[in-house]
C-alpha cells in the first residue's frame, strides 16, 4: 500500500497520483519522506493498537539466534 499518495518520478520529475509515471512511463515514488517527529504524539495510540501491555506483546519481538 502506498502510504502517501503524491508520487514524483523519478526520470523526468512529473508529479502524479500514480507509481508508474503519465508523462513517461517511468518509475514514481513518494514525492516527500512521512512526517515524522521524535515526540511521536500518536505513541500512546499506537501501543495500544499494538498491545504493547500484553505478554504475548514480548513473543513478537526479535531476539538473537542461539549462535549469536
Ligand atoms: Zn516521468
Amino acid at each position: 500500500m502506498v502510504r502517501q499518495l503524491i508520487q514524483k518520478c523519478k526520470i523526468c520529475g512529473a508529479y502524479s497520483y500514480n507509481l508508474v509515471c503519465p508523462e513517461c512511463g517511468g518509475n514514481s515514488q513518494a514525492a516527500a519522506p512521512l512526517k515524522w517527529t521524535p515526540e511521536d504524539p500518536q505513541a500512546h495510540r499506537r501501543r495500544k493498537m499494538n498491545e504493547v501491555e500484553s505478554e504475548k506483546w514480548n513473543d513478537t519481538l526479535p531476539s538473537l539466534s542461539e549462535e549469536e
